[in-house]
């Protein structure tokens, strides 16, 4: 590793979000460029189903068209995917451990035909086995599934969890642990890394809420699981208390990490170079601002500095809840407003289901 690692600064710092791919991947890219984003991660799929379209070709080429147009080419890494919540690594044998490897194999492929060199995923969930044997089916899995890729470029990164139910990979010795089985088992340490979600780390035990605190968990970070290894973080803020397991985020500096501990993140050396995504609530303000550009101004503004940003909270800019007017019905292909409350959008990884 080397020794001198640049001061992070707004240049070389880079910061994106988790962003819909609902009409082409390519907008995904294009939209971040137009929040002035400097990366992003998407789904390749829809992540809610089993069944994966193959991806055509014209598919394929928009999104590297909309690679070089954004100029995110070479370089480094500023595409990540994330794969499925359906798939559980950790699953006995039967069914769902089938259909778990082999979407987790499609999310592989798809990365690897797409050139996104990072593909994050949550470990799995034991259910009923013991934890042991969760821990060995994961790194089991992982070992096919890289085997049978000799030459894939895309780098499978283990997400830490919150710790709700069974989930593994709440601790960084669980993380690690699982990594270098799979190093073991492939003899390639270059295709199995981490990615570090600050809510799930903070909801998991790992207290972040001030700038002194969160070094210290940084500090671990780079004991426990090497700071070669991580490729990637989440930056998300958390709904759920220090230690609550709860999975669940929240606007950056708006949750109980503050921005003390997102501040200790941008300015750490070790990851000044990594793509930091938000997996925030999307929307835009009254004013037309988007909320993933606030959150970066957020996190931008603390680079560099000890003073922390003054916050006014994000708030939706989508009508508020109106008494119904008693007027006529709009017709069923009348696509205005129809004064429903602002349902506000689950933030990634807020999953309906326990894990
Ligand atoms: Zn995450
Ligand atoms: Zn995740």
């Amino acid at each position: 590793m080397a020794t001198t690692l640049p001061t992070p600064t707004r240049q070389n710092s880079m910061f994106g979000s988790h962003l819909s791919v609902a009409g082409g991947m390519e907008l995904a890219v294009r939209e971040a460029v137009r929040l002035g984003l400097d990366c992003v991660q998407v789904f390749t799929k829809n992540q809610q189903q089993w069944a994966a379209p193959p991806l055509r070709s014209e598919a394929i080429a928009a999104w590297k068209e909309s690679l070089r147009e954004a100029g995110w080419e070479g370089g480094p890494a500023r595409v990540a995917s994330h794969a499925s919540y359906l798939i559980n690594l950790a699953a006995a044998p039967g069914e769902l451990r089938d259909k778990s490897l082999a979407l987790m194999r499609e999310e592989v492929d798809r990365c690897e035909v797409l050139g996104i060199p990072i593909l994050v995923f949550h470990p799995g969930a034991h259910t009923v086995s013991t934890r042991e044997e969760g821990v060995g089916r994961i790194a089991q899995a992982c070992i096919k599934i890289i085997n049978e890729t000799p030459g894939y470029k895309t780098t499978l990164c283990l997400e830490n969890v919150a710790g709700a139910g069974s989930t593994i990979g709440r601790t960084f010795e669980e993380l690690a642990d699982l990594r270098a089985r799979i190093v073991a088992g492939t003899g390639q340490p270059g295709r199995i890394g981490f990615c570090i979600d600050t809510c799930h780390a903070h909801a998991a035990g790992y207290d972040c809420s001030s700038r002194e605190k969160a070094e210290g968990v940084i500090k671990q970070l780079g004991v426990v699981l090497g700071f070669e290894n991580i490729r990637c973080l989440h930056l998300n803020d958390s709904i759920g208390a220090m230690g609550s397991r709860k999975d669940r985020h929240e606007h950056i500096g708006e949750g109980t990490i503050g921005l003390g501990g997102f501040a200790a993140f941008v300015n750490e050396p070790a990851f000044a170079g990594l793509p930091k995504m938000l997996e925030t609530e999307k929307g835009e303000t009254a004013g037309g601002e988007s909320f993933d550009a606030m959150n970066v101004d957020r996190l931008r503004s603390m680079i560099g500095t000890r003073a922390l940003p003054a916050l006014t909270p994000i708030v939706s800019g989508a009508p508020e809840a109106k008494p119904a007017a008693k007027v006529a019905k709009p017709a069923k292909a009348d696509k205005k407003p129809t004064g429903k409350p602002a349902r506000r959008k689950p933030a990634m990884d807020s999953k309906p289901k326990g894990g």
